[in-house]
């Protein structure tokens, strides 16, 4: 045994300088902490969808070009046969993949700040610098002479922006984003998390710039649990991203599935054009609470800033009352006294509106 490496010694730093990423027990709880679609499917599509896994061979492997679910997406996003078009387990996976397609030693991955934890992460696990341009701290607005010189500055590989943005909700300047592209001497990775809720992408637009990537996920539209993730681009790109990418990576339920809910897809936009009228009643209410600060969102989820030093105790007071958050305060920065609510069914978000006026009239 003597002489074996220890986890400190074998491990490396960069590693164990990271803490593991923190997903919050939320059993009995009304979940809103974390942008999922809260309606259900309706009975007779849940009966078709069992009725379309019935004669499913899970002794198979996948098809791991997954075709039949390509062809589907590629009608669904109305794709020119020009682009390629690579998936991925979640976005998170294709935010892995990017990383490590271009990561090399002193290398810079640059987004903005606050935006989705896992770019930073995965910088970190790919042995990448990351470089975070705040966002003005009044409103989140992009500072775009900000982005310019930073990217003049470290020469990013690799940007990513959302759009919208987490956890912040709103959408940044379309012009604006066109000028950091231009400049960006390596990729830029468009994250569509939230296209279902927006009415903007530059999906459109990939023609126009060579170093421009397109990424989107059904997460949010209603298929959370599915894990499917997808990158829009030129093939020169994706082929090569598409090398790291594990044969099997998007299992054969998923795949099923997908496509499956693609072809009922109508439910689904249904369902996100209730969560946006959902969330224009929630900010008109958030609006109306003393000491609440909603920003405006494009997405299926409104961030808030709460009275000085209450984001904690408003937090706890809302998990009480068995209703579960993001509680954005620990982040520190431009975050301290935010939380983060996702928009949920219409009695959800009611009793969400009312634990947290009850609790503010104890802060008072
Ligand atoms: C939720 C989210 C993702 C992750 O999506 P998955 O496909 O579930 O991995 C990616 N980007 C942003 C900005 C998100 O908010």
């Amino acid at each position: 045994m003597s002489g074996r490496m220890r986890p400190e010694t074998l491990i490396r730093p960069a590693l164990r300088a990271l803490s593991a990423y923190h997903v919050a027990d939320a059993r009995g709880m009304i979940k809103l902490d974390a942008m999922e679609n809260p309606y259900a499917w309706p009975g007779e599509l849940a009966e078709a969808w069992l009725a379309h896994l019935r004669d499913v061979r899970l002794n198979r492997y996948p098809d791991p070009a997954a075709h039949a679910l390509k062809s589907r997406l590629r009608a669904s996003l109305e794709l020119p046969a020009s682009y390629g078009l690579l998936l991925g387990n979640g976005s998170d996976e294709i935010i892995q993949l990017v990383a490590m397609a271009v990561a090399e030693p002193g290398r810079v991955l640059l987004a903005l700040d606050p935006s989705f934890v896992m770019y930073r992460m995965i910088a970190a696990f790919s042995g990448m610098e990351f470089v975070g341009v705040p966002l003005k701290s009044a409103d989140f607005s992009l500072d775009l002479d900000a982005l310019l010189a930073a990217i003049e500055c470290h020469r990013p590989v690799l940007v990513f922006i959302a759009y919208p943005n987490n956890p912040t909700g709103n959408l940044f300047p379309r012009d604006a984003i066109e000028q950091a592209i231009a400049a960006a001497p390596g990729l830029v990775v468009m994250d569509e998390a939230y296209a279902a809720f927006a009415n903007a992408s530059f999906l459109n637009r990939l023609g126009e710039f060579d170093n421009l990537l397109i990424m989107r996920t059904l997460s949010k539209l209603g298929l959370a649990g599915l894990r499917l993730g997808l990158l829009v681009g030129a093939p020169h790109w994706l082929n090569e991203i598409d090398k790291l990418r594990l044969p099997y990576n998007i299992n054969t339920l998923t795949q099923l599935s997908a496509d499956f809910a693609l072809a009922n897809q109508a439910i689904l936009d249904a369902q996100a054009r209730s969560i946006c009228r959902e969330r224009a009643e929630m900010l008109e209410a958030l609006r109306a609470l003393p000491g609440i600060q909603p920003f405006p969102s494009e997405a299926n989820f409104i961030l808030l800033r709460v009275p000085p030093g209450a984001a904690d105790g408003l937090f706890d007071a809302l998990r009480a009352a068995g209703i579960l958050v993001k509680n954005l305060h620990p982040a520190g920065g431009s975050l301290r006294d935010c939380l983060r609510v996702t928009v949920g069914l219409p009695e959800e978000n009611r009793a969400f509106l009312a634990a947290l006026r009850a609790a503010l009239e104890r802060f008072q």
